[in-house]
C-alpha cells in the first residue's frame, strides 16, 4: 500500500498541522489547497500551467464522469491522471452531493445561513424531484439528459475505482441546513450504514483489480450544524473498521454554516485520528480557509477560483474585484502586483479588461491562473507560516488587508 500521511509539525497554539500525505502518483505537503477539474479538466487551463502554478493535486468529480465520458472509459485509459494528462495526484468526490444537489435541484449548501425555515421539502415528498433517496442508495435522473441512474455505495465504490483517483471518498447522503433535525439524524445513520458498506466494497476492489495503485478511501463527516452529531459521526466513522478495512482520511462535508465554520471543523478535528488526513469538501473562499487550517484541516478543495475567475471576478491582495469595471480601462498594472503567477508577470488589468469587454476566450484563462495562484499560494503561506511559528501573525496580517480592501473595491 503506497498511501501514508506523516505529520511533519504540530501547532502549538491551535490544531493546525504540516504534514506530507504520500500517493502512488506523489506527494502532497500538506495545508494544501486542491483545485477541482471537475470534468477531468480545470476549465480553461493547460494541466501544464496548474503544474507551473503550484498545484499539487487537482479533484474531480464522480458523478460528472460517471455520466461523461463513462468511468470504464477513465479505466481503459489508465485512470483519471493518465487520460487528463495531470503528472500528479488526483482526487475525486463521490458523487453523493453532486447527486443530491443537481439531481434534486437544491442550491449549493455548503455555506448559507442556518437561520432559515428548516423543512425536507428539498428531498421528500415532491414528485418533482429529480432524486430519490432510499436506505440502499439514491435514484437520480442525469442532468445531462435525463435518463434515470442509480447511485448505490457499492456502485460510487466501482466508479472511483474505475476512474482511479489516489483519493475518493465514500458515498454520503448530503443534507441541507434546511432539514429538520430528525432528518439530519435519519440521514447520518444512513451515511454510517453506507459508510461500512463502502468500506466493504473498496476492500474487494482493491483485491480484485490487481496491480493497479492503491486507492485511499476518506470517509465523509456529516452532522450539519449539530454539535452532537458532528461529534457522533467523527467518533463513528474514525474507529470503524469493517473486516479489517478503515478509511485512510476524512473529509468534513454537508451542511456548514459559514458563521460557525470553525467551530463545527474544531469539533470534529479534536476527535478524528490524529494521524490520518482531513480534507474540508467544498470550502476555498481566503477567509474560510485560514479558518480550515487552524482548526486543523490538511486539505481543501473548492470550484470557486476558477469559477469566478470566468466572470471576471479575482482575488487580489487588495480584496476581490471585477477587471471589467471600467476602472481598469487605463490601468497598466498587474492584477495583483505582489503575485507571481503567469498572467500577473506578462499581463496588465487594462489588458484583462479588454479581453473581458470582448469575451475573449483567453479572458478566462488568464484569470483562472492568477485566481488558481493566489489561492494555492495562500495555503503554502500558511503553511511556511506554520513551519516558522508565526501563523497568527500572518493571519492578520492578510485578512487585515484583504478583507479591509475588500469591503472598500467590491464591485
Ligand atoms: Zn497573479
Amino acid at each position: 500500500m503506497s498511501f501514508s500521511f506523516d505529520i511533519k509539525k504540530s501547532d502549538s497554539g491551535s490544531l493546525a498541522r504540516i504534514g506530507t500525505i504520500n500517493t502512488p502518483h506523489g506527494p502532497i505537503q500538506t495545508p494544501a489547497f486542491i483545485p477541482v477539474g471537475t470534468k477531468a479538466t480545470v476549465k480553461s487551463v493547460l494541466p501544464e500551467s496548474m503544474k507551473d502554478l503550484g498545484s499539487q493535486a487537482l479533484l474531480s468529480n464522480a458523478y460528472h464522469l460517471y455520466l461523461q465520458p463513462g468511468s470504464d472509459i477513465l479505466d481503459e485509459a489508465g485512470g483519471l491522471a493518465k487520460f487528463m494528462n495531470w503528472p500528479g495526484p488526483t482526487f475525486t468526490d463521490s458523487g453523493g452531493f453532486q447527486v443530491l444537489s443537481l439531481g434534486v435541484g437544491f442550491k449549493k449548501v455548503l455555506a448559507m445561513d442556518a437561520q432559515t425555515t428548516r423543512h425536507d421539502d428539498v428531498i421528500a415528498g415532491n414528485k418533482d424531484r429529480l432524486a430519490h433517496v432510499d436506505d440502499e442508495g439514491v435514484t437520480f435522473k442525469s442532468h445531462l439528459d435525463g435518463s434515470m441512474h442509480r447511485f448505490t455505495p457499492e456502485v460510487s465504490m466501482q466508479v472511483q475505482h474505475q476512474i482511479g483517483a489516489d483519493i475518493m471518498f465514500a458515498f454520503d447522503e448530503c443534507t441541507t441546513l434546511h432539514n429538520t433535525r430528525p432528518y439530519q439524524e435519519l440521514a447520518m445513520d444512513r451515511t454510517y450504514a453506507w459508510a461500512i458498506r463502502c468500506l466493504d466494497e473498496h476492500k474487494r476492489l482493491t483485491e480484485e483489480r490487481v496491480g493497479k495503485p492503491y486507492q485511499a478511501l476518506f470517509g465523509v463527516i456529516q452532522g450539519a450544524q449539530y454539535e452532537d452529531l458532528r461529534k457522533k459521526a467523527a467518533t463513528d466513522l474514525g474507529s470503524l473498521e469493517s473486516n479489517g478495512q478503515s478509511f485512510d482520511g476524512f473529509g468534513i462535508g454537508g451542511a456548514l454554516d459559514k458563521g460557525q465554520l470553525g467551530t463545527i471543523v474544531s469539533w470534529v478535528n479534536e476527535i478524528l485520528p490524529e494521524d490520518k488526513p482531513r480534507h474540508l469538501l467544498g470550502i476555498g473562499a481566503p477567509e474560510d480557509l485560514f479558518v480550515g487550517v487552524e482548526n486543523g484541516c490538511d486539505t481543501f478543495d473548492c470550484v470557486l477560483a476558477s469559477r469566478i475567475a470566468r466572470t471576471s471576478a479575482v482575488y487580489t491582495m487588495e480584496g476581490r474585484f471585477n477587471l471589467s469595471n471600467s476602472r481598469f480601462k487605463r490601468d497598466f498594472t498587474p492584477i495583483d502586483s505582489e503575485c507571481d503567477c503567469y498572467t500577473c508577470t506578462h499581463y496588465t488589468r487594462a489588458y484583462m479588461h479588454h479581453v473581458f469587454r470582448g469575451k475573449e476566450i483567453i479572458s478566462a484563462t488568464l484569470a483562472t491562473i492568477h485566481n488558481e495562484r493566489f489561492i494555492v499560494r495562500l495555503v503554502d503561506q500558511m503553511r511556511q507560516a506554520l513551519l516558522d511559528g508565526n501563523f497568527a501573525d500572518m493571519k492578520a496580517d492578510f485578512l487585515g488587508r484583504y478583507l479591509h480592501r475588500s469591503g472598500q473595491a467590491r464591485d
